[in-house]
Order: structure tokens, then sequence, then C-alpha cells
């Protein structure tokens, strides 16, 4: 007989494991398939094993700065392999944390590859050989993610071109790296890189660097990253075809008309993601496809009412937290209820190079496109007490506000801890407030957040400390 459930996910990264939860707390049965490891691309590949080089290669950068806080360290060292292995500590710490909060929520956990049949019950072919069996689902929901995208002539090898899986297992430093790409996993990569001391050189299809961003934000952090000592070319077309590994690799590139050549000890590929499409059984489906997307609806139905999908498959903003919330989403109205829409203007983003980026809202250009009459206001850290204090001044808050009605629209970032800074302008947004209720809002002395307050004042021009 088969096992039946409310729910079942196939797919246990943090689209489909927090939706397990969530399902678990509205009394729903639910079960996760998962053929790789629960917490999937953001745990295991994604944000936390990046999140945590990049805080040994800030820390490392910074100690070798230290005379300049008085701190005397005459030699400092890294130890790549205890960088290595303290990011595996810490992705196991969480991935117990996943495994214990599935079996306290009652959710079975099956490792194994998930694939909808024409029935509409889902197919586990359980790992290690262990067989199939088949479980009977009032709903599937689909979270199968996404992986690297990569250009054809530039697939990752064993030595020399890697996506950021295998960055992620390097076991030395190069010397030198090309990355073709200047999207947030490669600019993250080129910020660590380079304070662990490797020679980086971006090489960006589009006229500038974090192109989604403020025009404002994207200058800053290019000067910023340059300062390190990154190259950074714009607006160059990687030649692929002409790549040459040897003692390193070499690579032509297509810029201001002309061919330039590159070479480095290696390249990295981070040139977007593709979804995990394929091999689930869609085409037992009636499931539309919107580009290589699964296409749904507002609570993640697809064509099949039953079928859901969340996360990296369906495109859309390819972050762990808009996974996660549209997981919540779908088994929420799966449970009967009417959850509110996720917009995507209240969506914060963040680049955890150093110093930081981040951004929520409309940026001054897309506020414009959709026909508001725009007013920023911006400050500096520079001004900030606390910024230096802590020895990082270095870039700003710009908030984009409706002329007039003075509504918040965005709010963008680059500098300190500017990452967990931004939730009090995104729940801003989300009471739809105006840049003088900010500038209302009594932030504490010294703090990072009080750029926030002087920005919500420059607005009308009555910053404090400018
Ligand atoms: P995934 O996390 O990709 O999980 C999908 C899971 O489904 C996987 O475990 C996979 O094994 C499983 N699966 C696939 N097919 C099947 C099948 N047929 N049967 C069973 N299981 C299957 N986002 C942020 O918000 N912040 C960050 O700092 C951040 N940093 C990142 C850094 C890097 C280098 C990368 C690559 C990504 C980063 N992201 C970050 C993006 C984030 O990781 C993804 O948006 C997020 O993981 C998407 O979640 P998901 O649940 O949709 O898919």
């Amino acid at each position: 007989m088969t096992k039946e459930y409310d729910v079942v996910i196939i797919g246990g990264g943090p689209g489909g494991y927090v939706a397990a939860i969530r399902a678990s707390q509205l009394g729903l049965k639910v079960a996760v398939v998962e053929k790789w490891k629960i917490g999937g691309t953001c745990l295991h590949v994604g944000c936390i094993p990046t999140k945590t080089l990049l805080r040994s290669a800030e820390l490392y950068a910074q100690t070798k700065n230290a005379d300049r806080y008085g701190v005397i360290a005459p030699e400092v060292g890294l130890d790549f392999s205890k960088v290595q292995s303290r990011k595996e500590e810490i992705k196991n710490h969480l991935f117990k944390g996943i495994q214990h909060l599935m079996q306290k929520g009652k959710i079975d956990v099956y490792d194994g590859k998930g694939s909808i049949l024409e029935s509409k019950d889902v197919l586990v072919e359980l790992n290690n050989n262990g067989g199939e069996i088949i479980v009977s689902p009032r709903n599937i929901l689909i979270a199968t993610g996404s992986r690297p995208r990569t250009f054809y002539g530039l697939e990752a090898d064993e030595k020399y071109v890697m996506t950021s899986n295998e960055a992620l297992e390097m076991e030395t430093l190069p010397n030198s790296i090309i990355i073709v790409g200047g999207g947030v996993i490669g600019i993250e990569w080129a910020s660590m890189l380079v304070d662990f001391g490797t020679q980086v050189t971006v090489i960006e299809y589009a006229d500038r660097i974090l192109p989604t961003e403020d025009k404002d934000v994207s200058k800053e952090i290019q000067r910023l990253l340059k300062k390190k000592g990154v190259k950074i070319v714009t607006g160059a077309k990687v030649l692929s075809e002409t790549l040459e590994k040897g003692d390193g690799v070499s690579i032509k590139a297509e810029h201001k008309g002309k061919e330039t050549s590159f070479s480095a000890d290696k390249l990295l590929v981070s040139v977007g993601r593709l979804p995990n499409t394929e091999g689930i059984g869609l085409e037992k489906t009636d499931i539309e496809l919107n580009g290589i997307f699964i296409k749904t609806n507002d609570f993640y139905q697809t064509k099949e009412p039953n079928i859901y999908a969340i996360g990296d498959v369906i495109g859309g903003l390819q972050l762990a937290h808009v996974a996660s919330h549209e997981g919540i989403i779908a088994v929420e109205h799966i449970a009967g209820q009417e959850p509110a829409p996720l917009d995507p203007t209240l969506v914060p983003k963040c680049v955890y190079c150093s110093p930081e980026v981040a951004s929520v809202g409309l940026t001054e250009d897309e506020a414009k496109e959709k026909g508001y009459q725009v007013k920023t206001g911006k400050f500096s850290f520079r001004a900030i007490g606390k910024a230096l204090v802590f020895g990082e001044s270095d870039g700003f808050v710009k908030l984009v506000v409706e002329e007039g009605s003075n509504k918040l629209l965005g709010a963008h970032m680059v500098g300190p801890h500017v990452t967990d800074m931004i939730t009090e302008v995104g729940l801003a947004q989300v009471l739809n407030t105006t840049a003088m209720d900010i500038a209302h809002t009594i932030h504490p002395h010294p703090t990072l957040a009080e750029a926030i307050g002087e920005a919500a004042l420059a607005v009308e021009g009555k910053e404090i400390h400018a």
C-alpha cells in the first residue's frame, strides 16, 4: 500500500524544507524527497559556505592592517585548510539542525530522487540502490532548485575551470584568477579572493558590475574593489572558444572593438543558474514553462492546480529567503488559507562582498521608468561615528522617494554591515511609510543605522551631519 500525504515536496533546499515545517505547523501530513542533502544549494554550496569563507578572508585582510587600530600583529598567516574545515563544521552544524527540525515536525524525509508519475503519485528512487517506492500525495510541491550555468567551452574541469561549486572545494588558493561574470556570485568571490591575496580579474558583459543594482551602487562598489586591487573589465564579451589551458588558463574577450587576452591560474564561471526541471516528470503533467522556468500563479500553483512550484526552479529572484517565503505561501494556500502574494519590490537583496551591498525596492532609474517623479537622499558613512570607530567608512545609504508624497520607493546601500541594516527600510516599505517617518524614527548613537536616518533627512536637504 502506498503511503498517503497531504503534500509531498520534491527538493529539500530552503524552499522545500521551510515549506515542510510550515505545512507541519498547519497540521498537514508532509514528506520531503531529497536526492542529495537537506538544506540544498544554500546550506551546502551557496549562502552559508561562501559567507564562511568571506568572513575568514575579511578577517585576514583586516588583521594584516591591524596596526591601523594600534594592534600589533607582526606575523599574520593563513591556514587555508583550517579555513575550509571551519566552513565544513558550520555546514554540518546547520545540517544537523535542519535534520532535527524535520524530526521535530514529524516530517518524513525520503533520501532519493523524486519524480511525478502520470497518476500524480511521486516515484522515489531511493539512494544507494535502495529500490523504488511510490507515495501518494494530495498535493505536490516542486522545489528542485537550480545549478550553475556554464558556457559552451567553459565547462568545469578538474583543474582550471570552476563554477562556484568547485571553487568551494579548492584545497589551495590560486595566485591569480579570472572571474567571468560580475553579478552577485562573481563579486562575492572577487572580494573574498582579493582579501585572501589572489590577483583577481573580473570580466563582465554588461557596462557595469552588479548590473541590477542602482547605478550609484555599482559605481561605488567598482571603485572600492578596484582600490583593493581587483581588475574589472566591463562591456566585455568572453570568447569561450579561445580558452587555452596549459600553464594556467588564457582566454580572449571582445572589449572596446578589439580582442584582449587575459591569463591566470584558474577561471571561475559565474554567469547565472539553470533551473532543475529535468527528470522530475514534468512531461507527464500539463505544467507550463515560462522560458526555462516553471510557470506558476501568485500562490505558486502550476497549470495543474494540485502541483505547486517554488524557489529557484520558477526563476524571478533566486534567493534563499525568497524560496522560503514562496514555500510558506504555497503550503498556506494548500491548507486553504489566502496568504498575501509576495511583492518582489519588498524583497531585500544582499551582496556579501567587503564592504557589503544591500537594497530593497526600486532603483532610481526603475522608479523614473515607472513614471514616478523622484527625489533622492544620500548620506555617506564617512560622517558616521560608528563607521569611523570600525575603521570602515566607505560607502553610503541612498533612499529613493516619490516627489510630493515622500513615499519610500527604494533603498540602496554600500558599506559596513548594510546587509544587517536593510531590514529597517524593508519594514518601512512593507508599512508603506514616507522618508519623514524614517527620519522621525530615533536611531541610537553611535550606530551605523544613523546613516539611514540622515539619508531620510537628506531627501529634504535637512541632514544634520553634512
Ligand atoms: P535549492 O537550494 O537549489 O534546493 C533544491 C534541492 O532540491 C537540492 O537539495 C537538490 O538536491 C534537490 N533536488 C533537485 N532535484 C531533485 C529530485 N528530482 N528529487 C529530489 N531532490 C531533488 N541566496 C541568498 O538569499 N543569500 C545568499 O547569500 C546566497 N548566496 C549564494 C551563494 C552561492 C555561491 C550560490 C550558488 C547561491 C547563493 N544564494 C544565496 C542563492 C540560494 O542558494 C538559492 O536561491 C536557494 O538555495 C534556492 O532554494 P531552493 O530551495 O529553490 O533550491
